[in-house]
């Protein structure tokens, strides 16, 4: 433990430890050429008089209330898995809001801010970009102001997001962007896509249907958490990066995955679940990723028709069974460790188990009933922290069939799914 930094009055108490303290909303004021950043921390009243965030390897330049400085002091904390682990302990007095100025750093390892452009942190690494605590439970709202966009670039990134949101959803992207108007729901929610320059085929291709499935999902789960426009935004992540990454309203997918409509499908998803409603540990990982993947889906079956729905389904059963003969956990680990950490289990089995969770739901009740349940969950948990029981519960409250044994099979589970 080394005493790195310590400013402000001339007779310093020490800060104690707080990282309990309720973060309420987190804005960032950005100096892309500097890669300065003045964070503006908003944090509810309690007895406590300290607030401790993590900060990775952010370079501190000062912290105060907004006007006076505050003591402070940075530390290296062990016995941590999730590394790295440096912590900003601030005396905050009675106040309810610390400016912090800082510098931050390259990253190469998908782990925060990277050179080519864009930002990624899940699951740990908000750190690595501003201070913040990155426990999927805490959500809070976020302000972000890039300044010094490169000539010629276009930053795409949200100015404000209004619900609360786990800390992994923020990000930004700067790159050499075109737009793609794919037109209005009709909720009024405006869907585009951001792809980069050269890469009007793939975009075509892959968002060609996502108006339509985001409009399913308007209908099937209710209004969109995070504003009255979204995109698809394309990100070069390098030749090895597949997926997506769920940055409402503006989602990440890499260039190998930009022609691939399910991926948008997906991402689409998590807008209502994974970001809207949030995940009240890792261990829920399921949560988010079976509901998104059922969803995407269901939204594909809805909108691009029965066959393609079942191809979607072959898929999900055929990267399972490769999977689970390699290594198999379950698609929700027992228990809801702070500890825990999720690139144990991220794999493609919380993904399609749980879709597989989903599918064996549906055919016990029907595809409306789940699709009403999963309404309700949403409506009720919306900007929320929820864990995989309670939706068990819902489903078994609202709907009358109790999920337990598909549960079992399925989510806490190992072995081959037929
Ligand atoms: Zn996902």
């Amino acid at each position: 433990m080394a005493l790195a930094a310590c400013g402000g009055q001339s007779t310093p108490e020490l800060p104690a430890v707080d990282l309990n303290r309720d973060l309420l909303t987190t804005s960032l004021d950005v100096d892309l050429s500097a890669q300065e950043v003045s964070a503006r921390i908003d944090f509810a009243p309690a007895s406590s008089r300290n607030l401790s965030l993590r900060i990775g390897d952010l370079e501190i330049l000062g912290v105060s209330d907004g006007q006076q400085a505050l003591d402070y002091r940075v530390e290296d904390a062990d016995g941590d898995l999730r590394t790295p682990a440096r912590r900003l302990d601030i005396a905050t007095g009675a106040g309810t809001e610390v400016v912090i100025r800082y510098r931050y750093h390259a990253h190469t390892q998908f782990d925060g801010w990277s050179q080519a452009g864009y930002t990624f942190l899940w699951p740990y690494y908000c750190e690595n970009l501003f201070p913040c605590k990155p426990s999927p439970a805490d959500g809070l709202r976020f302000d972000l102001l890039l300044r010094n966009v490169p000539t010629g670039l276009t930053a795409i990134y949200p100015e404000h997001l209004a619900g609360d949101a786990p800390s992994y959803q923020l990000a930004w992207t700067v790159a050499d962007y075109r737009w793609l108007d794919l037109g209005t729901t009709p909720s009024g929610t405006l869907i585009r896509a951001a792809y980069l320059n050269g890469q009007e085929l793939a975009a075509i291709a892959g968002t060609k249907y996502l108006r339509d499935e985001f409009s399913w999902y308007e209908r099937t789960l209710g209004p969109y958490p995070w504003g009255t426009q979204a995109a698809s935004v394309e990100v070069d992540w390098g030749p090895d990066a597949y997926g997506g990454m769920e940055h409402h309203p503006y989602w990440h997918v890499p260039a190998q995955d930009y022609a691939d409509p399910t991926t948008h499908a997906h991402e689409a998803a998590h807008g209502w679940f994974g970001d809207g409603v949030r995940i009240a540990c890792w261990e829920d990982f399921v949560l988010s990723e079976g509901t998104a993947s059922y969803l995407a889906a269901a939204a594909i079956g809805a909108v691009e028709g029965a066959a393609r729905e079942a191809s979607v389904w072959t898929g999900y059963r055929d990267q399972l069974a490769a999977q689970t003969r390699r290594a198999d956990h379950p698609a929700r680990p027992s228990g809801c460790n702070p500890d825990f950490d999720v690139l144990t289990i991220y794999d493609v089995i919380p993904y399609y188990r749980g879709a597989l969770f989903f599918a064996s739901v549906e055919h016990s009740i029907g595809r409306q009933r789940l699709l009403a349940a999963l309404r309700d969950f949403a409506a009720a948990r919306q900007g929320r922290a929820a864990t995989t029981q309670e939706l068990l519960d819902l489903i078994r409250t609202t709907t009358g069939h109790d999920p337990a044994a598909e549960a079992q099979h399925y989510l806490y589970g190992l072995g081959a799914i037929d």
